[in-house]
């Protein structure tokens, strides 16, 4: 290798794709994957398809707002519920036990719903177990409380499932293009 060739191997250029600076000796760029050293038939189809993979984030990103949007609106359901619970049944000693645990679970869910653009597989399958277990958990405890609310609960199971499978493809996605 003489000097030129070396001054041209470390020289850098621009990443068409993302952005950054990649050395000249450098046949993919590190960050994005871009063919910098591909022909342009190459170049273009990654271009191209990393078009389609932005439109799919975009598409998912949505998806994963829904997702999030579901865990706040449990959040209510469960803040609104526990209210009208107590108001219902203020003479009963667990009332006031039976509201604090609903705001409880009411600011878990919060939580997930910020906590999901990082982390969304988790935050839902989370959420997911979560209600489950309560709504698990109240059947043993009191076998009457199935049926109550049964069109919520079976609505917000299917709802974050559905959440579920965007955030799986969000992840893996990201994974396979880390500079989106
Ligand atoms: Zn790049």
């Amino acid at each position: 290798m003489n000097l030129n060739e070396s001054i041209e191997n470390t020289a850098s250029v621009k990443c068409p794709s993302c952005g950054m600076f990649a050395f000249n000796s450098e046949i993919v760029c590190s960050q994005c994957n871009y063919p910098l050293k591909g022909t342009e038939k190459d170049q273009k189809d990654f271009l191209f398809h990393q078009d389609l993979r932005s439109s799919d984030l975009y598409h998912l990103t949505n998806e994963l707002k829904k997702a999030r949007n579901r865990l706040y609106f449990i959040a209510g359901i469960f803040v609104f519920s526990g209210f009208i619970m107590y108001a219902t049944n203020q003479s009963s000693p667990d009332a006031v036990t039976t509201l604090i645990l609903n705001l409880i679970i009411a600011i878990v869910f919060v939580g997930l719903g910020g906590y999901c653009e990082k982390r969304p597989v988790l935050c839902i399958l989370t959420g997911l177990v979560l209600f489950a277990v309560i709504v698990i958990g109240n059947a043993i405890l009191d076998p009457a409380s199935i049926v109550r609310g049964i069109i919520f609960k079976v609505a917000a199971i299917v709802l974050l499932i559905n959440g579920l499978t965007s955030a799986r493809e969000v992840e893996k996605i990201r994974d396979q293009y880390p500079s989106l």
